[in-house]
């Protein structure tokens, strides 16, 4: 049996060495694949009690156009996510077109002139600098009389309550918590510390609102944000709740009020929800939903393998190979441009798509540095799907996510290794 496999990973180009190491690294990790299948087991069993207590039926596949009238798919999909993140509502549209056009939404809209924004655990995603104001940019929220506040984490992670304390004041109307690192170094948020840090500061201010920027985070955990005192919870379908499959949208789910505001700054005030075609995507919500543990579990699995492989060839690896997980980003640093691209290189070589093409450091816009990244995705730009990448300035960090499935992001991270080694950037020794 295992010689077939061996077989099939020499087609691929990597090599028995390479794929013997991989194997006993795996070998190591039975316990916590079985805690990630259990937990993957848990999320499928709320996905479906969704989907059957909002009676999903063959008719919510219907295709909608024009005005999307009375769109049964589009609205009951709206309750599956409801049920699914314990929220009143939710507003789940293709017209969403991304994770930051949602989290725009959800602020633009719960936001009025002259109210504040507090961010208590430091500087928010990049793209949402631009949104707040951060960065000077047309139609931020600093142009329509919205100040912003932020506290940065304190030294070892934890949070400022001091600081936060301070920091909140009478114009303060919203806090947003981000819950993955995303590309900071700073550990990823647990939804229990989400919910104590909305304790600590519902103590001081009762009416805040308390938003989660839920992106990488879904299905990670048995619980969400909603269940320990968040109002609002917001993310991208081309991430783990789109299961791969969602070709595009975005999601806010959460108080009735909060989820009416967004819907109305979406399409118009006085249509809100009630507008909106879903012009034959939805089934591919449904279908992502559903599949969205099972995918989630099979990321995670790649980022723990990953870790382990990489911090046992002696390079620093974010999380570390024991620490738990609560979203699915992987970062490992080389101290080294070449065995970035190396890696880079691997990852895109395992692709199902553009395997043949080589990944190339260039000047994305936005960023300071050059930028390389990996990814042979069936949706473009989806990082539910295997993808790397990083900017090519010290320490030399690629952050890495994703994989349809545990074998391909086996593989990828395999591949990558293998590229690694075929150029002499890893220390063969700790090979064997
Ligand atoms: C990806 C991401 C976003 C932005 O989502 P896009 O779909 O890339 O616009 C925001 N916050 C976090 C934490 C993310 O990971």
């Amino acid at each position: 049996m295992s010689d077939l496999l061996l077989e099939q990973y020499k087609h691929l180009g990597i090599s028995e060495e390479v794929y013997r190491f991989g194997a006993k690294i795996e070998e190591n990790l039975k316990e916590r694949f079985k805690e990630i299948d259990e937990r993957a087991e848990y999320n499928q069993m709320k996905v479906l009690r969704a989907m059957q207590e909002n009676h999903v039926s063959a008719e919510c596949f219907n295709i909608s156009s024009g005005y999307g009238y009375n769109d049964l798919g589009r609205d009951t999909l709206e309750k599956v996510y409801a049920s699914c993140f314990k929220g009143e509502d939710a507003l789940v549209r293709p017209q969403i077109t991304c994770g930051t056009h949602a989290l725009a939404l959800a602020l633009m809209s719960n936001l009025r002139p002259g109210d504040e924004l507090l961010s208590p655990v430091g500087k928010p995603y990049d793209t949402l600098e631009e949104v707040i104001g951060i960065r000077q940019s047309k139609g931020s929220l600093t142009e329509y009389g919205i100040t912003y506040r932020q506290v940065d984490l304190l030294p070892d992670g934890g949070f400022d309550y001091e600081g936060i304390k301070e920091a909140i004041n009478e114009r303060t109307k919203l806090v947003t918590i981000q819950r993955s690192k995303g590309y900071a170094t700073r550990p990823t948020l647990s939804v229990d510390r989400i919910g104590e840090l909305i304790t600590f500061m519902k103590k001081i201010k009762p009416d805040i609102i308390c938003m989660v920027d839920n992106c990488y985070g879904e299905f990670v955990e048995e619980k969400e944000p909603l269940e320990v005192g968040a109002d609002m919870i917001v993310g991208s379908l081309i991430k783990n709740p789109g299961g791969g499959l969602a070709p595009i949208g975005g999601y806010i789910v959460g108080k009735k009020e909060c989820v009416e505001n967004a819907a109305y700054r979406l399409t118009s005030p006085g249509l809100g929800k009630e507008v909106g075609a879903s012009l034959g995507v939805i089934q591919s919500f449904y279908q992502g939903l559903f599949l969205s543990p099972t995918v989630v579990s099979g990321a995670l699995k790649g980022a723990i393998f990953a870790a382990n492989i990489f911090e046992t060839l002696g390079f620093d690896v974010v999380p570390n190979k024991t620490e738990s997980r609560h979203d699915i980003i992987q970062a490992v640093t080389f101290h080294n441009p070449e065995a970035m691209i190396a890696f880079c290189e691997g990852i895109q070589a395992a692709a199902p798509v553009d395997s043949y093409v080589t990944p190339e450091p260039w000047a994305m816009p936005g960023y300071d540095s050059e930028v390389i990244m990996a990814a042979g995705a069936f949706v473009q730009g989806s990082s539910i799907e295997l993808s790397a990448d990083g900017p090519i300035k010290p320490p030399y960090s690629v952050y890495f996510q994703g994989g349809l499935t545990w074998y391909h992001a086996k593989v990828g991270i395999l591949m990558a290794l293998q590229k690694l080694k075929e150029r002499n950037l890893v220390n063969a020794d700790l090979l064997c």
